[in-house]
């Protein structure tokens, strides 16, 4: 199965409650989806990347 290569410097997973983050991961971390993961995607362009991005480009603040 697929892996995202940044899956053990990703900080944004420490302080997510178990099922919560076992959902991201299950999508985007270790399946399909990690290629189109914003954080992925905004890191590799050098952008900023904030600890309350999400994958699908949404906030953990919202
Ligand atoms: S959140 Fe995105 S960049 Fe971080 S490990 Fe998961 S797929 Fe990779």
């Amino acid at each position: 199965m697929a892996e995202c290569p940044f899956l053990k410097i990703c900080p944004i997973w420490a302080d997510f409650a178990e099922v919560e983050k076992m959902h991201w991961l299950g999508d985007y971390c270790r399946g399909d989806k990690f290629e189109v993961c914003e954080r992925r995607k905004r890191g590799l362009q050098g952008l900023p990347v904030t600890n309350d991005l999400l994958p699908d480009g949404s906030s953990t603040k919202a």
